[in-house]
């Protein structure tokens, strides 16, 4: 393997280790730790196990938890009573309202009921807005994380040219503002961009989230060019894997992420930062 691992476990384990003394310091001013509430419906096994790992990082770190598992029968007035009570209650600085959502429940409606003030996850439209106007409050985990992954490497996002692949709302497209806000040259790819690989290997920086077993391979990729894999994917063995192809990717890249021990991590030591980060804001310690 040529190119050097971006360990996003090793990371993540120090931003959490940061984020247990910063809590300490506002139990200290407050008198009460940073209180995160976990909001899931239903039984999906794969989002029970997300919340599980979600809640045991937080406690490590020394964020109180408010757990509310509730059955997939569970109303939309009813989810969005809960959220307002949260929403108002003083020992909570971040809700994380765990997706997908049971149908009859619109997702949308229920995000955009967390107050922006609360909005751990970094999805309600009044954070994004102010992601694109270039002040953002809370940003979305995951590409908050990516982008701690390339700034813990020292090679630094200004100037370079970026290619993200991807443009959904939670991964690519805020990701790509996040780089442009730190004045990268952006180009975003989708499933209609023409010629694809051509585009990718132009980037320096190149951060894939299509959800694609395995997608980018080494030809797609310009020589020593940081390769960030956000993709989750289970692969025929049923072993989970990124988007790129990590064998031959890493012969070429000059950086590169793995899947697992890679973006998932950070993902969740940002949602700890954020809810810190919230608890701090409204204890005027920021
Ligand atoms: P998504 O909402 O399904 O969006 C996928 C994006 O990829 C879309 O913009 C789609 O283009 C594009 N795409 C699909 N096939 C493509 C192709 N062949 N060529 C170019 N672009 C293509 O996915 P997401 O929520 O962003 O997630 C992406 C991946 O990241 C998934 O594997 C997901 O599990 C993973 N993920 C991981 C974490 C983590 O913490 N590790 C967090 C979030 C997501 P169109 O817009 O044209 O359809």
């Amino acid at each position: 393997m040529a190119a050097r691992l971006i360990d996003g476990k090793a990371l993540a384990l120090q931003v959490r280790a940061r984020l247990a003394t910063e809590s300490a310091a506002v139990l200290a001013k407050i008198g009460m730790r940073p209180g995160l509430a976990t909001i899931l419906v239903g039984d999906d096994p794969a989002s029970h196990q997300y919340v599980k790992s979600k809640q045991k990082a937080c406690e490590e770190a020394g964020i109180y938890i408010d757990d509310h598992k509730l059955p997939a029968s569970t109303t939309q007035a009813e989810l969005l009573a809960l959220i307002e009570k949260k929403n108002a209650d003083p020992k909570i600085h971040g809700i994380l309202v765990q997706l997908p959502l049971p149908k009859h429940i619109e997702s949308r409606v229920v995000l955009e009921a967390v107050s922006p003030n609360k909005d751990a996850d970094g999805f309600h439209p009044y954070n994004f807005g102010r992601l694109v106007e270039g002040s953002p409050v809370f940003e979305a985990c995951t590409p908050k994380g990516v982008i701690k992954m390339i700034e813990s490497i020292g090679v630094g996002i200004e100037g370079k040219r970026a290619v993200v692949l991807g443009r959904s709302n939670i991964v690519g497209k805020p990701l790509a503002l996040m780089l442009l806000q730190r004045n990268a040259t952006v180009t975003i790819c989708h499933s209609k961009t023409k010629d694809l690989a051509a585009v990718c290997r132009e980037a320096e920086l190149l951060l894939v989230a299509i959800g694609k077993a395995k997608f980018v391979t080494a030809d797609m990729v310009r020589e020593g060019a940081v390769v960030i894999d956000v993709g989750t994917n289970r692969w025929t063995d049923g072993k989970l894997c990124g988007d790129v192809d990590f064998e031959s990717v890493s012969q070429k890249a000059g950086w590169i992420s793995p899947v697992p021990g890679g973006v998932g991590p950070m993902t969740i030591a940002m949602l700890l930062e954020n809810t810190v980060e919230s608890a701090k804001r409204m204890a005027g310690m920021l």
